[in-house]
């Protein structure tokens, strides 16, 4: 047998270890936590204390589970595969699709991604004529949401003035037409969950009893909705359910805009009568500067639960700071270091750069590829986000569940087959009449507009029956080409990309059916022998029959149903896969989680990171705190930050003071390349940010530069005199980048410093 237990420091020992009662593991980053809580499951279980079946784990990205699963089959000859470890919304789905009689939702129901979401909100808005800027899609959305976070439906809502009470109605119409089309979207999966097992006593106590342990990773970023799920499930305390086993670390709190509540730590430990409670102060990831910059910077903040982390890995390298005229240099040192560092033989995939905002990725993007130096952007457009794979998807959905009204809108014409706007409209007036999908009112509608709308019906009748027999992977290949998506793509000038992208699904199908333990040859669809005797049926004493969650897969889901399921929840999640040989760009909300040997945290300003809206919310700067100690923690041994005096972000350049954390940080801990004023490209001359006129002796200093270091920029020099319509006269005393990327600093003396684009600022030369 294996020992579990050698590679662990007294304290992880305590806690992987504890008698079979609610324990909450409070510890900084790197502390081991991840590592506890998976080695307490494969400990549960290799000491016969519980079976594998009556586990249930819960992560927070469908990746950390996979992780997770990977680890407990090198630590135990055991079959993980059908283990219930993954995220709230993984587990829920599988809960829903077992028991999706008892939660009034077709065995296909199909998962709305936020995008999908969205669209399908914007559809009801329309339909009941909502003025859409007094009532913006997106707050409707996030209303709907928060309710459902905080496990509220619509008549659970009372609202305080007119503006709510449309929101509360437009909730319900919101939900009414998901439960007509078959979808739910992120935050109904849990809420259904809840529902249904606080409604069905003995489905409740049917769970209750088989999962004897719960684990929950990353607890201080539950929502209220999780927490009570959690509650429900372990039986509130473990007196009739299993007992909560919760690892978290409040500073890592960062998840408040959506709902995560680090109060639940609290009302955990009081709730649940947590006798155990063990912190974790080794930390295993980081260096001492680095350890030392986190713990430093953390205490700044006023809410903390309070414990603090030390290293025996001394001190190592102090954190590397620079400041950059603009985003443009920023991404040009960062190249340079990254250069520096695959030199010295790191490897790619242990650099990572992180920012605060998506926005800020194309630049350093831009430079890398420049630079040849290959990287992966995490965040951006996931695979099944891409619109060619969504309406791939969409044809698929149709072919199990032909009244999602959201897939059927995004395939009905494209490729383009000749059904307008007029004729959806009319199928939509339809539909609203006899309340049945956008499918099933086909039929009603009459002339030129039927026509080809039954010429649709027929397309998807016909492929779902030809693919009636086939395996996943033959079927979604007949789909993209009965869909004609292929031989569309064929005909677009940049559709290369898109119809391997296509090509791709074939693949993604195979690979799918293989990880999820499907035969590769199992027909798509759900055979009716098998729905009719799916699963191991369980009767409880009052004779309740209960379908067993370990009930196959294969028999509650057809490998089509568990594919979508999959593309939805996967186009959802928006944490990093690691491993790529690839420098690996990510938000720092993604990198939670993860470590890397090298890292940047880039866009060091006030109004970025701390982000402007954080002056506006309560709490706001500590969440940006704990947000920076999230970044700082996720390095190993080098840690680089860095600023720029000038940005670019949508459209706008932006003039940024360094963010308020480097006064927060130990000055003992930081390296600065820059001298620690603000440089100027004058050697060392104040600022060329002070807006000093440049006229006289400074002009000739600005010439001088320009003799020395010329930089064309679609023909513009530095040291020219230019005029502009709006600001006067000037000179040019900087140009960065080119082509379509260059601009301009230009000192146009009484109207200050200004940078401009200059493939759209119109400029004369005087
Ligand atoms: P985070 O808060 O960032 O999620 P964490 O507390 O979950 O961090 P882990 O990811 O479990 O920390 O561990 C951090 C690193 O330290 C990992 O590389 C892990 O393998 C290592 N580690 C943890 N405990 C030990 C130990 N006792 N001995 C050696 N290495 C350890
Ligand atoms: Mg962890």
């Amino acid at each position: 047998m294996q020992n579990l237990l050698h590679n662990l420091n007294e304290e992880q020992l305590a806690a992987v270890t504890l008698p079979a009662q609610s324990a909450l593991i409070l510890a900084g980053a790197g502390s081991g936590k991840t590592r506890v809580l998976t080695t307490r499951i494969a400990w549960l279980i290799q000491t016969g204390q519980v079976s594998p079946s009556g586990i249930l784990a819960v992560t927070f990205t469908n990746k950390a589970a996979k992780e997770m699963l990977t680890r407990l089959s090198a630590m135990l000859p055991i079959n993980t595969r059908g283990m219930w470890i993954g995220t709230f919304h993984g587990l829920c789905n599988r809960l829903l699709r077992t028991h999706h009689r008892d939660a009034a939702l077709p065995q296909t129901f199909q998962i709305l991604d936020t995008q999908d979401q969205l669209s399908a909100i914007k559809r009801l808005l329309k339909a009941q004529n909502v003025d859409d800027e007094k009532f913006p899609p997106k707050d409707v959305m996030y209303f709907i949401n928060g309710a459902k976070d905080q496990g509220l439906r619509a008549h659970d809502i009372e609202p305080y003035n007119a503006d709510e009470r449309k929101k509360v109605e437009l909730y319900q119409l919101y939900d009414d037409q998901c439960q007509r089309e078959g979808v739910v979207d992120f935050a109904e999966l849990l809420l259904r969950t809840y529902e249904l097992l606080s409604r069905n006593q003995p489905l409740r106590e049917h769970y209750q009893q088989r999962f004897q342990h719960i684990l929950v990773d990353e607890f201080q970023d539950t929502n209220d909705l999780q927490y009570k799920w959690l509650k429900l499930l372990s039986g509130h305390g473990g007196q009739q359910g299993g007992v909560l086993f919760a690892v978290g670390d409040d500073d890592q709190s960062i998840y408040a805009f959506r709902g995560a509540n680090v109060g639940n730590m609290s009302a955990f430990e009081r709730e649940f009568n947590v006798k155990n409670l063990i912190k974790l102060e080794q930390n295993y990831r980081s260096h001492g500067h680095i350890l030392d910059a986190a713990n430093v910077l953390i205490a700044n903040n006023s809410k903390r639960l309070g414990k603090n982390l030390r290293t025996d890995a001394g001190h190592g390298e102090q954190l590397r700071v620079y400041e950059a005229n603009s985003d443009l240099s920023e991404a040009s040192w960062i190249i340079e270091e990254t250069k520096n560092l695959i030199h010295d033989g790191a490897s790619r995939s242990e650099i990572a750069v992180l920012y605060r905002s998506n926005a800020q990725s194309r630049v350093i993007e831009h430079a890398l590829f420049s630079a040849g130096i290959p990287y992966h952007v995490y965040g951006g457009l996931r695979y099944f986000q891409r619109a060619e794979v969504k309406h791939a998807i969409a044809y698929l959905q149709l072919m199990d569940n032909p009244h999602n009204d959201s897939a059927f809108l995004r395939v009905v014409n494209f490729p383009a087959r000749g059904i307008g706007v007029r004729s959806i409209e009319t199928l939509q007036a339809a539909a609203d009449q006899y309340r049945v999908s956008l499918y099933a009112a086909v039929p009603y509608v009459t002339g030129k507009a039927g026509t080809s709308l039954a010429g649709f019906v027929k397309l998807i009748e016909g492929t779902r029956f030809e693919t009636q027999q086939m395996a996943l992977p033959e079927l979604v290949r007949i789909v993209l080409e009965q869909s004609t998506l292929l031989s569309h793509y064929a005909t677009e000038k940049e559709g290369a990309d898109r119809i391997e992208n296509l090509e791709q699904m074939v693949s993604a199908a195979t690979q799918f059916l293989s990880e999820e333990g499907y035969g590769q040859g199992a027909p798509a669809h759900l055979g009716p022998q098998a729905q009719a005797s799916s699963g191991t049926a369980v009767v409880n004493e009052d004779g309740f029959e209960i379908l067993d969650a370990d009930a196959p897969l294969a028999t509650v889901m057809s490998p089509l149903s568990a594919f979508l399921s999959h593309a939805s929840l996967e186009a959802g999640d928006n944490q990093a896969t690691i491993g790529q040989e690839a420098v690996q760009m990510m938000t720092v909300h993604s990198a939670k989680g993860l470590e890397f040997n090298n890292v940047f945290i880039t866009g060091l300003e006030e109004g970025l990171f701390p982000h402007e809206s954080s002056s506006r919310e309560h709490d706001g700067v500590e969440e940006e705190r704990r947000l920076m100690y999230v970044a700082i923690t996720r390095a190993r041994q080098r840690l680089y930050l860095s600023f720029a005096q000038t940005r670019m972000l949508h459209g706008q350049t932006r003039y940024n003071m360094k963010s308020r954390f480097f006064e927060e940080l130990p000055e003992d801990a930081l390296k600065w390349l820059t001298p620690k004023v603000q440089q100027s490209w004058f050697g060392g001359r104040k600022s060329a940010w002070d807006e000093a006129p440049l006229v006289g002796s400074d002009n000739a200093i600005a010439q001088k530069f320009a003799a020395k270091a010329i930089s064309t920029g679609g023909g513009w020099r530095i040291g020219e005199s230019v005029a502009h319509a709006k600001f006067g006269e000037g000179v040019i005393v900087n140009i960065e980048g080119s082509g379509n990327n260059a601009r301009a600093q230009i000192n146009f003396g009484a109207a200050g410093m200004k940078v401009l684009d200059l493939s759209i600022a119109k400029l004369d030369r005087i």
